[in-house]
């Protein structure tokens, strides 16, 4: 079994059916996903999607590209909704997005620095998007888990090497996506060797960025199978290693997810 760690249920992309999408995944062998909150005012619509399948499970959080919406809500909120909610299982997605200049760089530091909060306050595990960012992220996350660990993960990876080591040494899981699967993607695929297998995840980002199997389609969690496979190869290791090594992970990460 595989768990797509992060994709986006509640987009507009699946509204008409939601109910195959989530059957399709079962049938690849998908049977558990984390569809990840972008703005926190719309938590509602990822507990009402998690309310419908017990296999679906979501995070509380504002993107980096959504932060100024949401600069008044405090840590304490992100907290109190997280512990409120079972099927809450993660924080974010929060982080640093410079490839898209929407938003200031002030702002999204700010909201990253109340999820890392929230998190370390929670324990639950700090979903990261972090974009055309690494000096700042990696500055910032060994100046936080100097004033207390708390359990993260570098989201849909694609940046530096310097990056995935930092993230590593300090405690962190990197979660591939269908990037690594891209033939343009060596480089990444190279920086996935050489991370521990204790800290790897897998995901799918859907609507976004379908493996290279399904390539321009839109993307959705089953198709998290292409980008474990591909991640078996880069490592050497059989498809069923690969699977249980992610899920175990994905289990130790999301430390509140039961498994269904
Ligand atoms: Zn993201
Ligand atoms: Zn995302």
């Amino acid at each position: 079994m595989l768990i797509d760690t992060h994709c986006h249920l509640d987009f507009a992309d699946f509204e008409a059916e939601r109910d195959e999408i989530v059957r399709r995944a079962h049938d690849a062998g998908v049977k558990q996903m984390v569809t990840i909150s972008t703005r926190v005012r719309k938590l509602d619509t990822l507990l009402a999607i998690t309310g419908k399948y017990p296999s679906v499970f979501c995070s509380v959080g504002t993107h980096p590209n959504n932060a100024d919406e949401e600069l008044d809500i405090p840590a304490e909120e992100l907290i109190r909704l997280a512990n409120a909610h079972e099927k809450v299982v993660a924080i974010g997605e929060a982080g640093l997005d410079y490839f898209y200049d929407t938003q200031k760089p002030e702002d999204q530091k700010t909201g990253l620095l109340r999820h890392i909060e929230a998190a370390r306050e929670t324990k639950l595990p700090l979903v990261i998007h972090s974009r055309s960012a690494d000096e700042d992220m990696a500055a910032i996350l060994t100046e936080e888990t100097g004033k207390g660990a708390f359990p993260f993960i570098l989201h849909c990876f694609s940046a530096g090497a310097d990056l995935a080591r930092t993230g590593v040494e300090l405690g962190g899981y990197i979660s591939f996506s269908g990037i690594l699967t891209f033939p343009k993607s060596q480089e990444l695929r190279d920086i996935a060797a050489t991370i521990p297998h204790d800290r790897l995840l897998v995901e799918t980002d859907a609507p976004y960025l379908a493996p290279k199997r399904w390539r321009g389609k839109r993307n959705e969690p089953s198709y998290v199978v292409n980008t474990a496979e591909v991640l078996a190869e880069t490592l050497g290791l059989s498809y069923a290693e690969m699977a249980a090594i992610t899920t175990d992970n994905a289990f130790r990460c999301f430390s509140k997810m039961p498994r269904i």
